[in-house]
């Protein structure tokens, strides 16, 4: 069988035993796994490989679970299953409310992981490109952070990748200053319309051929911005 014809899960979890039992029973089962032990190789593996489903601890060595979680829903609806010892109710919700789909506390059975990643999985789409948006001379690489132009990396402040994502993911709709700012910045930064501004012209001076007549961040006047490939 190729790989277009099995499941593909990415497993990212810090401790070696639980990797390789999990390689070693989801392989039984015919899905095909990346197993990694942080965000940073997650992120690397998102950005080269077709994933179908994603695994994830929550106590990772580079950080936490939970953020990387919103950092993905961003741009990616990729079913994400959480698989965590934290068992109290907040640490599910909090999860769950940051985007995962799924929760599973550890030590776990092993067959009921596998029917709760047949259930998410009923849904993919067996051929997803990879996650990168090209517009004029730019890439954008969403899993990987980031931005090239006619080549070359442009170097992006974490801000200004979160406001370029957020307007790139809803290219050809209006994305309110309200939307930019709750998030971005937060709740307590809703009427810094000049937050916004100040980032986008900073964007528009990396990306745009002539910052003053822009083509790919395009304001609509009072209300936000729209994002043209
Ligand atoms: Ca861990």
């Amino acid at each position: 069988m190729s790989e277009r014809d099995h499941l593909i899960v990415l497993v990212v979890e810090d401790d070696f035993s639980i990797r390789r039992l999990l390689q070693e029973r989801l392989g039984r089962a015919d899905i095909l796994v990346h197993a990694v032990g942080c965000l940073a190789d997650a992120r690397q593996a998102l950005s080269t490989h077709r994933i179908d489903l994603l695994v994830l601890d929550l106590g990772l060595p580079d950080g936490d679970g939970a953020d990387f979680v919103r950092e993905l829903r961003r741009w990616s609806a990729l079913p994400i299953l959480i698989l965590s010892a934290r068992h109290l109710e907040q640490d599910k919700i909090a999860a769950l409310d940051a985007g995962a789909d799924d929760y599973v506390v550890k030590p776990f059975p092993v067959g009921e992981l596998l029917a709760r990643i047949r259930a998410l999985t009923r849904r993919v789409r067996l051929e997803r490109e990879p996650p990168i948006l090209r517009f004029g001379g730019c890439q954008l690489d969403f899993a990987a952070r980031q931005l090239t132009r006619e080549g070359g990396q442009v170097r992006l402040t974490p801000t200004e990748f979160e406001v370029l994502c957020l307007l790139a993911t809803r290219a050809g709709q209006v994305v309110t200053y309200r939307q930019l700012l709750a998030d971005v910045w937060g709740a307590d930064a809703l009427g810094q319309h000049h937050y916004v501004r100040i980032v986008v012209g900073h964007l528009r001076r990396k990306l745009e051929a002539d910052p003053l007549r822009p083509r790919h961040l395009l304001t609509e006047t009072g209300v936000g911005y729209r994002f043209h490939t």
